[in-house]
């Protein structure tokens, strides 16, 4: 399979890298190289299924159906995917019904002018809190990630404010930054243009090919392994670290609070393969970092509880050595440069049969079950440090 990624180039797209040993990989095929792939395949005696017949038919289908506009908060509906606009309206409007208790944020704008909105949810505590981040839609086409971000948001506070005990404990013992999406050119691009796009849309000067993979971006031992060089690539690493502002925004933002408040908490939200990943990502051999074992305790409670709403199987492990090894990447980064002891990348729902292409029905499952894991997060980055 690797031998193939390399060989074909774009004539087939990988959805996963091939590095995983022992784990499936999803490729997307062009009609015409059809029969030349399952030749191949066939000749090296792989196993394969045909998850999607036809990707575009359910990205058609799914344009039909999972649309929807929302005026307010009350309309707003979760069981939908939401535009880039609806979502910083949501943010806006969350922070109209919840006075006192949460505030707006902004960390900057993107490369093509957009603000890239955030609410902070402070409870009734004291100023100076340990803070959780969570950041979703770093990826554009992983649109479970900003879906699933709102939904929990939205159910913590509908919790606090119903008194919920362990709700009331966690808002008000840790400020809560909640980025619900942070590439919102290439999520704006996804609507627009290609429902598949992952990267950012800044140019490459040089070439005709359009934007870096934010999560190769990242200023914490950029540039090694499992990042690219080559812009026209996935996983193009950008010409410098921090050059994409998307990242430059997050990382900037953060090391000024970090100066007066202490980020116990930082997750990336991605899907799809069902995967709750702890550092180090860009090298397997790295000494494992500080607090290790705790870091990946949380990680193993935090799937068996997801494991309890729906049964879904969620998979553990330091990422590197689960997955691959990718440099510059966000957890990495939260771990290596702000000593952030609970980082993680969580790779949402499901494991390849819809892959990017998620259905809406599928929003409020994956929620319900990843709920229970936000509130481990919580505890872990307010009772165990
Ligand atoms: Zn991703």
């Amino acid at each position: 399979m690797h031998k193939m990624e390399k060989r074909l180039g774009d004539r087939v797209e990988f959805w996963q890298s091939t590095r995983a040993l022992s784990r499936p990989v999803d490729v997307m095929v062009k009609p015409q190289e059809q029969h030349y792939v399952k030749t191949l395949l066939e000749a090296a005696g792989l196993e394969f299924d045909v998850m999607m017949d036809d990707v575009q038919k359910v990205i058609d289908d799914q344009r039909m159906d999972d649309r929807v506009t929302s005026s307010d908060l009350a309309s707003f509906d979760y069981a939908k995917y939401h535009t880039y606009d609806e979502i910083q309206q949501w943010i806006k409007d969350m922070v109209a019904a919840y006075p006192g208790i949460t505030e707006a944020f902004t960390i900057g704008n993107s490369y093509e002018g957009r603000p890239i909105g955030g609410i902070k949810i402070k409870g009734s505590g004291n100023p100076g809190k340990p803070v959780v981040w969570f950041e979703g839609g770093i990826h554009a086409r992983e649109w479970i990630s900003p879906a699933t971000v709102m939904y929990f948001t939205n159910r913590l506070l509908e919790n606090y404010v119903a008194g919920s005990a362990e709700e009331v404990r966690l808002l008000d013992g840790l400020d809560w930054l909640i980025v619900p999406s942070l590439n919102v050119d290439g999520y704006a691009y996804t609507w627009s243009g290609d429902r598949l796009w992952r990267k950012t849309r800044s140019v490459n000067k040089g070439t005709p090919c359009i934007g870096t993979d934010p999560n190769r971006n990242w200023p914490y031992e950029w540039g090694g392994e499992g990042a690219s060089t080559w812009p026209c690539t996935l996983t193009y690493r950008g010409s410098e670290p921090n050059s994409e502002i998307e990242v430059k925004s997050v990382t900037e933002y953060l090391e000024n609070l970090s100066k007066t408040q202490e980020v116990r908490v930082f997750v990336d939200w991605h899907s799809y393969t069902q995967l709750w990943l702890a550092p180090w990502s860009y090298s397997a051999a790295a000494p494992a970092p500080k607090g290790a074992d705790q870091q990946l305790a949380l990680g193993d409670e935090a799937v068996a509880e997801i494991k309890k709403v729906h049964g879904k199987e969620y998979t553990s492990g330091p990422l590197a050595e689960t997955l691959y090894a990718s440099s510059g990447s966000s957890l990495d980064w939260a771990c290596g440069v702000l000593g952030t002891k609970y980082s993680y990348v969580v790779e949402l729902r499901d494991s390849g049969e819809y892959g990017f292409l998620l259905p809406a029905n599928q929003i409020i499952p994956t929620g319900e079950e990843i709920y229970p894991s936000v509130l481990v997060l919580g505890r872990y980055g307010l009772d165990k440090y």
